[in-house]
């Protein structure tokens, strides 16, 4: 895997939630959030264990009203006694002063809180509710990500923006007006949460979109003045298939250009979907672009008319879930077996030649072909796998490969 076409990351302030740190030149973080009832301590802390065992370094949970914030503590305490201890983020919105305020056990269990300038109330009192949570922050010594969102963008600031841009000589087009906007909530929030005394390395900074042209535009204009810890995450993704393809045109490109310390893919679940789909996704971005390696790829062929029978597409689902079943127990066993890649292919016009380029890879026999496939190992043929169990036999090469290499 080359690295070489990523450009140089942005330098960001380094900020440690708990154990994890973000930006400062550390991998690129994965995040998620829950979609539990936070008042439904047993249900919040079980979910908060299946993403963090499916790979999310930083897990937010909401924290809209007291019955959330006095569960808060509790839920710490169980994810405790699973042996889970990834850092808890507590989102807050509206009455985040008062939640705050009032249950110091849940200010000191987070390990950061999510704060949205353009929800905190407005005039005098936006200033005052936003000041009262980040000296809360400040007293327990805990990061805070200031998260704009345009879809709550404070008002204020941008009606001045808008009258201001009206008045100018040659006026910019609204969107530019929204897209500065959004970034000066995002900057100068963070200015006045280190006038209250919150320290740089203490703050990340989000701009969230639901557009791929205005996260991109945003996010450019924050990577470029300022040197904030980034969290990116185009918002309102949406389901299934748009979801994952609008958040990886966005991200990608940002990340590309060096710009993101922490990333979150806001996935529309189906009902009764699995939440850990967006920690995978992220996972997946992240390591097809060479950034961070997290389970073994497996590269397979779309199939075309060469392969009329289903075994090449059964191979290729099952050998993929066989992985990620294994992962727990090879992430003990075979520290950095995560950059494997596996090849599974249908037919010999790519199959040979593809699988040379994996750590092994196999090519099934297409339509009139003869009924062997040949498996190729660190770009060597070394079998030809013949008979039903075709699957089982790959399997057995794999584990013998990891044990061997990593082992
Ligand atoms: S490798 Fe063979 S089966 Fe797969 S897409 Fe190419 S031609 Fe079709």
């Amino acid at each position: 895997m080359t690295f070489s076409a990523v450009n140089a990351r942005r330098q960001s302030v380094g900020v440690f939630v708990s154990k994890v740190k973000v930006g400062g030149g550390a991998p690129v973080a994965v995040q998620s959030m829950t979609n539990t009832d936070t008042a439904d301590a047993a249900a919040t802390a079980a979910q908060v264990a299946e993403l963090a065992r499916a790979g999310s370094e930083l897990v937010r949970i909401t924290v809209d009203r007291e019955e959330a914030a006095a569960a808060v503590p509790e839920i710490r305490n169980r994810l405790q006694t699973m042996n889970v201890d990834v850092p808890l983020v507590g989102d807050f919105h509206y009455n985040g002063h008062m939640l705050l305020a009032q249950f110091p056990d849940c200010a000191a269990a987070l390990d950061k809180y999510r704060i949205n300038p353009g929800n905190v109330g407005f005039g005098q009192k936006q200033d005052r509710n936003y000041a009262q949570m980040i000296e809360i922050a400040v007293k327990h010594g805990k990061p805070v990500r200031i998260g704009v969102n345009w879809g709550s963008l404070d008002q204020q600031l941008l009606t001045k923006l808008m009258d201001e841009n009206s008045k100018a000589a040659e006026p910019l087009d609204s969107r530019a007006i929204m897209h500065e906007a959004i970034v000066q909530s995002a900057l100068l929030s963070a200015a006045r949460a280190e006038e209250l005394g919150l320290a740089r390395n203490k703050i990340i900074l989000s701009a969230k979109c639901s557009e791929v042209q205005d996260l991109i535009a945003v996010y450019r204009m924050l990577g470029a003045r300022s040197d904030y810890a980034l969290h990116l995450g185009l918002t309102e993704a949406g389901m299934g298939s748009k979801g994952i393809v609008a958040s990886t045109a966005a991200l990608a490109v940002l990340l590309q250009e060096g710009i993101g310390d922490t990333i979150r893919i806001s996935l529309t679940p189906e009902p009764g979907g699995d939440r850990t789909r967006e920690v995978i996704v992220a996972q997946e971005i992240l390591q097809t672009m060479g950034l961070r390696a997290f389970a073994p790829m497996v590269i397979a062929c779309p199939g075309c008319g060469r392969t009329t029978s289903t075994v090449f597409q059964e191979l290729a689902q099952d050998i993929q879930f066989y992985v990620r079943t294994r992962m727990p127990e090879w992430r003990v066993q075979y520290p950095g077996f995560e950059t494997l890649q596996l090849a599974v292919m249908g037919c010999i016009v790519n199959g040979p030649g593809e699988s040379k380029h994996a750590d092994i890879g196999i090519s099934l026999p297409g339509t009139g072909e003869l009924p062997a496939a040949p498996v190729f190992i660190d770009g060597k043929k070394v079998k030809t796998l013949r008979g039903e169990n075709l699957g089982q036999q790959f399997k057995d090469i794999v584990e013998d490969y990891v044990a061997r290499r990593w082992g």
